[in-house]
């Protein structure tokens, strides 16, 4: 076994402590990863925190992992010792399923392993990336380019992703307006790729205080939710709205912003059910529509547009000792625009 430092939640009401476990010897599918970033995402603190289901403690969260290959398993085809490597939030899925067949194994029809607060296929609750090392195997390990500042690479595997993909799959892009709710981890990466693409991109926001930055990340506009003008003034003008907020909101308000057949993309995960009248869609043949992250292959490719255009998140870097104070602010919505612990602090 192979003993690890980690932060953890003891309970849903306890902040994340120190404590210590075991990860699984290497297999020969399996590699080693010594973690040096991992992101902090508000799914994190959601789960912590009981606000989806009843969650599996100990909890060690922590889905935006990188760091460099440790030890390879003697069956290992992609990676060797000392490469980059990155992990998001799955660490396995059932690998025959027609979704996983298709590469989208975030969609695995037996539901796929999450990093942390799960059970691998052999019944052993997985562990996260607030960690110094993590075993897992080969298929879920992407390839993290060299060039990019790796701390600031480390939301690529979950905010990058999970507004990555849904904007390929509705190929949003040039003579697309697109709206992003939210001005977060996910909606600060949802505005980089908006722009990447080629669409028009306004932030609709809560705090007037990230006007600039909103700018500054290449928005075209940026709207405050609370100004009745404001808002007016956008009715009926967005193709697609990336929705990331992780609180209750009011989603039919959104939904009067977008035009006729517009899709309002939901990738925030507010804990409570949310209440859209019929008549918020039917007049104007509107879609609400769900994403979750994305698959390998397709993390890979966006690690790699990444790459070739030159984006990474906007991060603070913090030490592990300062977690909780990390999360309030969250809560807030101070984030500007990701957290991200250095796991040497650990
Ligand atoms: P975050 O950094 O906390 O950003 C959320 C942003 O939403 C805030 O910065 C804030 O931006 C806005 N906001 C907060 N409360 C609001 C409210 N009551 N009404 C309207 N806007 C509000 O969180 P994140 O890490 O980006 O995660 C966002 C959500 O996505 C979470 O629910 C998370 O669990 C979920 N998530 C889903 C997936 C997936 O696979 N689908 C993956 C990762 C995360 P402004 O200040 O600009 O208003
Ligand atoms: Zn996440």
């Amino acid at each position: 076994m192979i003993s690890t430092k980690a932060y953890a939640a003891q309970s849903p009401t306890t902040d994340l402590a120190p404590w210590s476990f075991d990860r699984r010897d290497v297999g020969p599918h399996d590699v080693q990863i010594d973690i040096q970033f991992c992101g902090v995402c508000h799914s994190d603190l959601h789960q912590i925190r009981n606000e989806w289901f009843p969650g599996i403690f100990p909890m060690v969260p922590g889905h935006e992992i990188v760091g460099r290959i440790s030890q390879v398993g003697d069956h290992v085809k992609k990676f060797q010792v000392g490469d980059l490597a990155g992990v998001g939030c799955m660490v396995d899925s059932c690998q025959v399923c027609e979704n996983c067949r298709a590469g989208e194994e975030q969609y695995c029809l037996e539901g796929n392993t999450q990093t942390y607060n799960n059970l691998d296929r052999s019944g052993v609750p997985t562990y996260g990336g607030y960690s110094t090392t993590i075993v897992m195997r080969e298929e879920f390990v992407v390839r993290v380019p060299e060039t990019l500042d790796l701390a600031a690479t480390a939301p690529l595997l979950c905010a990058g992703i999970t507004t990555y993909s849904p904007l390929r799959y509705w190929k949003v892009g040039k003579g697309h307006k697109l709206a992003v709710v939210g001005l977060g981890g996910l909606g600060h990466m949802g505005v980089k790729f908006g722009v990447a693409f080629g669409a028009e991109v306004t932030v609709l926001s809560t705090s007037p205080s990230k006007e600039a930055d909103a700018e500054a990340l290449g928005a075209h506009h940026f709207v405050v939710t609370s100004d009745e003008e404001q808002v007016k003034a956008v009715q009926g003008s967005f193709d697609f709205i990336l929705d990331t907020v992780a609180a209750d909101h009011d989603v039919p308000l959104y939904l009067s912003l977008l035009k006729t057949s517009g899709t309002h993309i939901l990738v925030g995960a507010p804990p409570k059910p949310m209440e859209i009248p019929a008549f918020a869609l039917i007049p104007g043949r509107k879609s609400v529509s769900g994403s979750t992250i994305g698959g390998i292959a397709e993390t890979q490719e966006m690690l790699n547009f990444c790459a070739e255009h030159n984006i990474v998140s906007d991060i603070e870097l913090i030490n592990i000792q300062d977690i909780t104070n990390a999360y309030e602010r969250m809560i807030k919505g101070d984030v500007r625009y990701r957290f991200v612990i250095d796991i040497a602090s650990l």
